[in-house]
């Protein structure tokens, strides 16, 4: 019997964020019913105002580290909330550290009770400041628990180690995204991410902040290669995690230079010292994504550039 006859019921947590809010997108178009449930704590209603009114939409106003309960079934359950810029969790730490924790414990007990699939959107600073380059899935990481990143890099090991406990002790069909730096529309200006600072910044021409001497190095994803490799990892039956990001890695004085010349801006760098902790060096090898779910990202940094780029400008009311 074929699944594709019924409509199938989603969950997805922090669906009105970055990523979750894409991926509401993707599963209503791949005619999922879509329950976002979000407490915009760093979200925005206007990410999924557009979905609003469609009846395979519903949006929940909700904090899910508290009780969490839906009515009727429920196949599969996306656990995307979570603060996931710097800026974010360093100013939310508690929250943070809750979010992962308690709130994927409550969307685990979810996912058993309604024999959904569960997903984490997990990431790769459960590998820290890597010793092991590129980071593959057997890499177990290199994290200060107690530096300031701790309270994010933490909170998501601890979300995989209950991931596994809930698949290993209670069957639950469980997968897991080791999710790299993903980038595009949605993303918010003054998020503290690179990618939106120096776009922000060259666009209005002020000077371009790198941190550091600029050589560390990025591996950036555009939002569109993300979703997709998120949507074949809900639907394949591997259980182990899987890293989700584009190789392509560049450093962030590069990153900052490729922008400035894309927006035909004069802004010149400037360097600050690099924050605490700060990874040097970040790629994904991507071998088990290629083999297991024919994944590989399609979108080159000059497009994907280019359309955040669109979408920053008009955000910012200059027309370009
Ligand atoms: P985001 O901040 O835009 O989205 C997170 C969403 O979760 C927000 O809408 C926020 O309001 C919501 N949220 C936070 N705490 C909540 C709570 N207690 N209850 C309900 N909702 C809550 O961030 P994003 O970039 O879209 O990240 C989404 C997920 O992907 C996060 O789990 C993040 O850790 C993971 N991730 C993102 C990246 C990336 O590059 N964007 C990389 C690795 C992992």
């Amino acid at each position: 019997m074929s699944h594709t006859m019924f409509t199938q019921t989603s969950i997805v947590t922090g669906g009105a964020g970055f990523l979750g809010s894409h991926l509401c997108d993707r599963l209503v178009r791949e005619g999922f019913r879509v329950i976002c449930i979000d407490n915009l704590i760093t979200g925005n209603m206007s990410n999924v105002a557009h979905l609003v009114g469609n009846p395979s939409f519903a949006f929940i106003q909700y904090d899910v580290t508290n009780y969490l309960h839906v009515d009727g079934p429920v196949d599969v359950i996306f656990h995307f909330a979570s603060p996931a810029s710097p800026i974010d969790y360093l100013k939310l730490p508690i929250q943070t550290l809750k979010v992962g924790s308690l709130g994927t414990h409550k969307a685990l007990g979810l996912a058993k009770m309604k024999k959904a699939r569960f997903l984490l959107a997990s990431t790769s600073e459960v590998y820290g400041d890597p010793l092991m380059h590129p980071q593959s899935e057997l890499y177990w990481g290199n994290v200060n628990p107690v530096g300031p990143r701790g309270v994010y890099d933490e909170a998501k090991r601890f979300a995989e180690a209950m991931t596994m406990a809930y698949h290993r002790y209670h069957g639950v069909d469980t997968r897991i995204a080791r999710i790299f730096n993903t980038y595009g529309e949605r993303m918010r200006l003054n998020d503290g991410r690179a990618i939106p600072a120096f776009m922000s910044q060259a666009l209005k021409g002020e000077t371009v902040t790198v941190f550091g001497d600029g050589n560390q190095t990025r591996s950036v994803c555009y939002v569109s290669d993300l979703i997709e490799g998120i949507f074949r990892l809900s639907q394949s039956d591997y259980v182990d995690p899987v890293n989700l990001g584009n190789p392509d890695e560049i450093s962030m004085l590069d990153l900052a230079k490729e922008i400035i010349t894309l927006a035909a801006s004069k802004s010149s760098i400037v360097f600050k010292d690099l924050p605490v902790d700060d990874p040097k060096i970040r790629q994904p090898d991507i071998g088990v994504a290629r083999s297991v779910l024919g994944w590989t990202p399609s979108v080159p940094r000059k497009e994907g550039l280019r359309r955040t780029m669109q979408y920053f400008s008009a955000m910012l009311g200059l027309t370009k």
